[in-house]
């Protein structure tokens, strides 16, 4: 190693004010010790108190006067170095998603803090079964009781677990001592790490792929023996065979020696999932999710770093397990929402990937049955490659879908829950028993306000998403703030019959009890679902025919499969139609079809029930026809009339402030940084060369207080994602500057690049 006098230090403090790099003389002791990401500890402050930090960079350049320099004090005993690429990759993340370096470093950490290997301890026999019965006898004849015990013990088997020996044959550490000087065993120490992943299964024979399955697995491995990389989109539905394509390349990835990160969303990551790639690729396979202690975690992080295993399969943050060699991620159910980081940086899992797969040159590869409209897009812009499963390979068929209008059913007299319809088809399964899921897609807030007569639903005239409803019953947009007064009649049909939809899982669940009181139900929402292992064993029982009906949220359309189950309600699809964000329609549509593919998974063809007061919505449309480009082509549309992702780029700043005013304040102060009296230059230039940046707000965040702190949005729109960033720099600086003039008191600012 070259000697470096100087190390450029990020600090653990996770403000703005120290967000840059802290220059250390490293001192003799510490020579050849140091290097970028190395965990250290240094002198900070006035006071000198002592602090850990990363190191990212040695030199030979002194920034200040040498002899003003403290001294980097040693590196920390728990702490886990990075590798250059995470710092590489961190340094990406910070430019592009905001927050402080040491926030970002500590993202790409996986795991936090060192955890010493776990310890197995043996009793071994170092001679011949001869010299041990000799000693047996010797024994027998001095009546060393214990002796005989594990002497006997050792003529069977040559090496003991040091547990069985001091607990089962009670044997002293004096006795066994004594056959120590005898030279007849050794005790030894074995570190390992821990393997979360119990299982125990034959390896099986993968199937024939199918032509379909063969073209995609076939150009993906071509084009990577080529040396080319590229991001692949598959889109097929569930069951087409994508997992067994996924297979197929990490097969050859792994043949030329590299490896693999599978991100499945934590929520999918079931038993049966684990055991597939296990049987596939043995003990080279495992996993880290949230139900790992931080030690295994570290030991998962050790275990890919040592060339222990090939393949990580994990959540978002199973991107960051550092292998030394990663040649292939894979994003599955690319389109979840949980792929994006809810905090500071709030980076996206496909983005980040992306990234990454660049500093290593890996390649990507993204699978869903419903893409998120961004990954399409590019396909369609051919950024990426598209390639598309049509085929369940079961055989099995889709299923007849029913769209039901919840307005006639009213206009005919029904009030209730469930259309004439759902009941019918409800008693016939309980009748023939077979199973029935009923689903209600609540998601976020359902603040929104709908005529139960004609479908009519109050938005906003500027943004076409729907009004909230305030406290005082203002109705609020939470796009450009636009606001108006509640309303009593339906400004469309006259009726009174304006509600916002109120129905839970628990009051389905009492109505069945009423309507079928012989039914067997088991219900599965945020209330159900609390404990640990709660959600597993809820599907479980279904799963095990332990309940006629399964009403539950969105939680219920993933993970298991249910053979026996051939009927799928969706109570009021409405529900995720009207919440106020530009992506209703596409949250819908992928609910729909992913809870309309659980009908009819086995023998039995399926049925599908929706209802609706929006009939005529394409989302619902093509959700019954499981469409998704029917769907895209009109999603499209709407996002580039709006400038909204991925037509544009959308960066969203949150301003928390104790005091309501000096919120307002400052949303309104930023805004001039980028209005036509700019404040300074670089602003202006930003401005100009970009053209059309779209500014809405300040406006009160959806949820608009919390835990007393004030919180507004204002949102900030362009074409081009690197002019939000600068966008972005700007606010930053300027904050940076205030809060050095001690003005920012009381007031902090996240971002949040296109938000979902
Ligand atoms: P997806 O990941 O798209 O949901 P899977 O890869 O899980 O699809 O495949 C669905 C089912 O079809 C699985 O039971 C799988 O074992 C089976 N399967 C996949 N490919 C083939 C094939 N080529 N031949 C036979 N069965 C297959
Ligand atoms: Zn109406
Ligand atoms: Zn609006």
């Amino acid at each position: 190693m070259t000697s470096y006098l100087y190390a450029n230090i990020i600090i653990e403090i996770a403000h703005e004010n120290v967000d840059r790099p802290f220059q250390y003389k490293i001192p003799p002791s510490l020579d050849g010790l140091l290097a970028p990401g190395v965990s250290v500890t240094v002198p900070f402050g006035k006071s000198n108190r002592q602090i850990t930090g990363f190191v990212i960079e040695l030199t030979n350049q002194a920034e200040y006067p040498p002899e003003k320099l403290k001294e980097v004090i040693g590196t920390t005993e728990a702490g886990v170095n990075m590798t250059t690429d995470a710092i590489k990759l961190a340094e990406w993340m910070k430019k592009n998603y905001g927050g402080t370096m040491i926030a970002a470093l500590k993202t790409v950490l996986p795991a936090k803090r060192k955890f010493k290997p776990k310890e197995k301890k043996t009793v071994r026999c170092l001679v011949s079964k001869t010299e041990i019965q000799a000693a047996l006898t010797e024994s027998v004849n001095k009546k060393q009781a214990a002796k005989i015990r594990i002497l006997s013990e050792l003529l069977s088997e040559e090496i003991l677990p040091y547990e069985l020996v001091t607990g089962k044959l009670h044997i002293t550490a004096a006795t066994l001592n004594s056959l120590k000087l005898q030279g007849l065993i050794a005790i030894d120490i074995i570190h390992y790490y821990r393997n979360p992943v119990k299982l125990e299964a034959e390896q099986n024979s993968r199937p024939i792929l199918s032509q379909e399955q063969q073209i995609i697995v076939d150009t993906v491995n071509n084009e990577y023996r080529a040396g080319n990389r590229f991001t692949y989109l598959i889109r097929g539905i569930t069951g087409s065979g994508k997992t067994e394509v996924y297979m197929g390349l990490i097969e050859n990835v792994i043949a030329l020696g590299k490896q693999c990160i599978v991100l499945i969303p934590e929520i999918a990551l079931t038993y049966q999932t684990l055991l597939r790639f296990y049987k596939r690729f043995g003990n080279r396979v495992s996993v880290i999710n949230s139900t790992l202690s931080s030690g295994e975690k570290y030991d998962q992080c050790e275990r890919a770093k040592r060339g222990e295993i090939d393949i990580i399969i994990g959540p978002r943050s199973a991107l960051f397990v550092p292998f030394p060699d990663l040649g292939l991620i894979i994003i599955d159910e690319e389109h979840e929402i949980s792929y994006k980081s809810e905090q500071t940086p709030r980076y996206h899992a496909r983005e980040t990937a992306a990234a990454l797969a660049k500093i290593k040159n890996a390649c990507l590869i993204l699978g869903s049955a419903t893409p998120s409209l961004e990954a399409y897009y590019r396909a369609k812009n051919d950024e990426y490659r598209l390639f598309t499963l049509e085929n369940r390979l079961s055989g099995a068929v889709l299923p007849e879908v029913y769209i039901v209008d919840l307005r006639e059913e009213l206009k005919n007299g029904n009030r209730q829950i469930f259309s004439i319809k759902l009941q019918e088809l409800i008693t016939a399964r309980l009748n023939s028993g077979e199973q029935i899921m009923l689903f209600l897609n609540r998601r976020g807030y359902s603040s929104f306000i709908s005529c139960r007569s004609c479908g009519f639903v109050l938005k906003c005239p500027h943004c076409d998403i729907s009004l909230s409803k305030h406290r005082g019953g203002k109705m609020l947009c939470h796009y450009c703030g636009y606001g108006q007064s509640d309303i009593k009649l339906c400004p469309s049909c006259n009726s009174k019959y304006l509600l916002g939809f109120k129905a839970g899982t628990q009051q389905i669940e009492e109505l069945i009890h009423k309507l079928w009181p012989a039914a067997k139900v088991l219900r599965m929402d945020g209330d159900t679902t609390k404990t640990k292992d709660s959600y597993g064993e809820i599907l479980a029982a279904f799963a095990n025919g332990k309940a006629d009906i399964l009403v539950g949220t969105q939680m219920i359309v993933k993970g298991h499969d249910f053979p026996n189950v051939t009927l799928v309600g969706i109570i009021a699809a409405d529900l995720s139609l009207n919440i106020n964000d530009f992506r209703a329609g596409e949250r819908t549509f992928q609910l729909l079809t992913q809870a309309a593919g659980r009908a009819g998974r086995g023998e039995k063809p399926g049925e599908v029930v929706i209802q609706t007061y929006r009939p005529d919505h394409y989302s619902i449309i093509h959700a019954a026809n499981q469409n998704y480009p029917a769907f895209y082509n009109e999603e499209i549309l709407y996002r580039e009339l709006a400038s909204y992702p991925p037509a544009a780029h959308m960066l969203a700043v949150l301003i928390n402030a104790e005091k309501e005013s000096s919120g307002w304040l400052l949303g309104e102060e930023l805004l001039k940084l980028f209005g036509k009296t700019s404040l300074t230059e670089t602003v202006n230039e930003v401005v100009i060369k970009a053209g059309k940046l779209q500014i809405i707000g300040p406006v009160p965040a959806p949820v608009a207080k919390i835990n007393d702190v004030y919180r507004f949005l204002i949102f900030i729109k362009h074409d081009n994602y690197d002019i939000l960033v600068k966008c972005k720099d700007i606010l930053e600086e300027n904050l940076l500057r205030r809060r050095q003039q001690n003005e920012m008191t009381g007031i902090s600012i996240q971002f949040d690049f296109d938000p979902l």
